[in-house]
């Protein structure tokens, strides 16, 4: 947030425990989904959070994600440019 585009870095974490500022990959037979937790401790799939809303998110290889992430949350403000730490395409 602010005016470091770009530079907001979330940890990886586990599915159980998802704090602010966070990330976590779900993994199952048929599917694997990304979620990310905003800063204010709202958990979504990643690709909710992306506008706009009719292209696809993009991880890429250090895990910089584009286009911007948008929490959706009644009253959040969260919007930015986010880098998924720990991130193996
Ligand atoms: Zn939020």
């Amino acid at each position: 947030m602010g005016k470091n585009k770009g530079m907001i870095i979330v940890q990886k974490t586990i599915e159980e425990n998802p704090k602010p500022l966070t990330w976590h990959k779900v993994d199952n037979e048929l599917e694997e989904r990304i979620f990310f937790t905003c800063p204010n401790g709202h958990t979504s799939l990643l690709e909710d959070l992306i506008v706009p809303w009719n292209i696809l998110h993009h991880v890429n290889k250090k895990g910089k994600v584009r286009p911007s992430v948008i929490c959706f949350s009644k009253g959040c403000k969260f919007h930015d440019f986010i880098t998924l730490q720990d991130w193996t395409s």
